[in-house]
């Protein structure tokens, strides 16, 4: 994608990159000659992505940690200082939720939504931002969601409550970055419905994407990494804010 040169060799942070959407995201900057550090609990499934993507060219490499334990995200900085400096891109897009009425809710469920789509995004933020200060060129994604857009959706509640609240600590921080004069950009992507593990998880086993097949055809993972190398590809003085989007034919 034209626009997208100035960031070969530049360092790249992704959160929950072991499936899904990060993977998606993974790939598509690894293929833009981005280094690409990535980061999740499943630390089998980081190595097998990097040395796929290694095979082609790509330089990677796989910090494996939990998005809820303040240590653990602290802990990503200083290994991807040691091999290779400062963070240039920040892509938050670890995240959970789990589909449930409000009525029959769990607390230790809201309580690891909030931690990791809310909490971890924001200490993962902090840190990124002091490998940003005073960099011409910096971007950071957050993976929202259309969750993020719409109210009053039955059975995600928290999920959508955790949403919610990091749009307003998106747009409260780049608010605070304008006024900073800092030139660090922050988007969110808020895609609707993408084929990943993530319903069946959320579900418990219940829902997956299959069973809304016969309703219509849901995103894929690299729809969202481009609507990522869109927001990166655009000229330094334009800050994409949010783009939304869903596949045709979901209701919400
Ligand atoms: P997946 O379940 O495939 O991916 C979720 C990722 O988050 C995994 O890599 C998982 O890694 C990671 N993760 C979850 N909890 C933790 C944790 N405690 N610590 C570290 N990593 C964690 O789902 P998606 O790809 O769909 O989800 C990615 C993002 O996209 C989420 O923020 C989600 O809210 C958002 N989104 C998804 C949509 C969809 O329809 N699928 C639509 C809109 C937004 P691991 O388990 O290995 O730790």
């Amino acid at each position: 994608m034209e626009g997208l040169e100035r960031w070969k060799g530049k360092i790249v942070l992704i959160t929950g990159a072991s499936s899904g959407i990060g993977e998606g995201i993974a790939r598509a900057v690894a293929a833009a000659g981005m280094k690409v550090a990535v980061t999740a609990r499943r630390s089998e499934r980081l190595r097998a992505l990097i040395s796929e993507l290694e095979k082609t060219g790509a330089e990677m490499m796989a910090v494996p940690g939990d998005m809820s334990k303040e240590a653990d995200i602290r802990a990503l900085f200083p290994a991807i200082h040691e091999r290779w400096g400062t963070v240039d891109v920040l892509i938050n897009n670890a995240g959970t939720g789990a589909m449930a009425t409000f009525e029959a809710g769990r607390p230790e469920e809201w309580r690891e939504t909030l931690e990791v789509n809310v909490l971890g995004l924001s200490i993962c933020t902090r840190e990124a931002l002091k490998d940003m200060q005073g960099k011409e060129d910096a971007q950071i994604v957050n993976v929202s969601s259309i969750y993020a857009h719409r109210l009053q959706v039955p059975n995600f509640s928290y999920y959508q409550a955790s949403k919610f609240a990091a749009r307003a600590l998106t747009d409260t921080l780049r608010a605070e970055l304008h006024a900073a004069g800092a030139r660090v950009k922050i988007a969110m992507v808020s895609p609707g419905m993408t084929a990943t593990e993530f319903r069946e998880k959320a579900s418990q086993g219940k829902f997956s994407y299959e069973s809304y097949f016969k309703e219509f055809q849901p995103l894929v993972p690299h729809d969202v990494a481009e609507a990522v190398l869109f927001i990166l590809s655009r000229p330094r003085h334009v800050q994409v804010q949010d783009i939304l989007f869903s596949p045709m034919g979901q209701g919400l």
